[in-house]
């Protein structure tokens, strides 16, 4: 689970985060949506320990950050990110890419890495890949590819951030079928997403960003239906 409680951020003078309280329970999925510089993947690498925080903490699988820190390379072990650029090793092969962080941080041996390897390209349908080097496959494929690594490490919480907007649109479907596999698995998840059908679709929950502040938050279903406040609407509205 997720719990984040009263969290500002500032760069510089600049207050980025103001204030985000967001719960996410076991297996839950939730979308964060909003318009440019609202401060989605500010804090989705807040959740990362990627960012300090200012104010506030954040208990996320287990461990606390606070603006005092705590360990976050431990932290990062068991919270997997995927970004937008996927930024696979192109030298290395589809397998080696997966099993480089469980062999080097987990220190796993190489059998047991790949073996773990295989079956995170099975859960993103790229088994027949795993031999393959990254410059040989398609944007969809190579973000399958960046998806699989991450769950290589086992996470119990996986972040997504725009994963789909690089994509030509018609590598999009893929990627989105991938994610909602790992969903429907139990995945803990938050995915910063401009695909709004796929938000309300999938995510259990939807919250809207505004000026750093969760705008607006609730069931999915419910949020895109009914949205309360005047940003909402016109967001959902700029968006179709
Ligand atoms: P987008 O939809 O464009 O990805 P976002 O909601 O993810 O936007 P953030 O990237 O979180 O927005 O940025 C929020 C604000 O923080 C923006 O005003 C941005 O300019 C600022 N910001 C982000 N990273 C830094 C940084 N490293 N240093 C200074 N300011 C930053
Ligand atoms: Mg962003």
């Amino acid at each position: 689970s997720v719990h984040i409680r009263d969290v500002k951020k500032y760069f510089g003078a600049l207050c980025v985060l103001d204030g985000v309280s967001i719960n996410v329970e076991p297996s839950e999925v939730v979308a964060v949506i909003g318009r440019s510089g609202s401060g989605k993947s500010t804090m989705l690498r807040c959740i990362n320990g990627l960012e300090r925080i200012q104010q506030g903490r954040i208990e996320v699988a287990g461990h606390t950050i606070t603006p005092e820190a705590g360990d976050l390379r431990s932290l990062r072990k068991e919270v997997g990110i995927v970004f937008q650029s996927y930024n696979l090793f192109p030298h290395l092969t589809v397998l080696e890419n997966i099993t480089l962080a469980p062999r080097v941080v987990k220190r796993i041996g190489r059998d047991e890495a790949d073996e773990i390897g295989r079956e995170a390209l099975r859960r993103v349908g790229l088994e027949e890949k795993s031999g393959a080097y990254a410059d040989e496959l398609s944007g969809g494929q190579q973000q399958r590819v960046a998806i699989a690594r991450s769950m290589a490490m086992k996470p119990k919480v996986m972040l997504f951030d725009e994963v789909t907007s690089a994509l030509d649109p018609e590598l999009t479907g893929e990627v989105l079928k991938t994610m909602e596999e790992l969903a429907e698995a139990g995945m803990t998840m938050i995915l910063v997403t401009h695909e709004m059908g796929f938000a309300r679709q999938v995510a259990n929950k939807t919250v809207f960003m505004h000026l750093g502040k969760v705008w607006e938050e609730g069931p999915s279903a419910e949020l895109f239906g009914a949205p309360r406040t005047p940003e909402l609407q016109n967001f959902v509205s700029s968006s179709l």
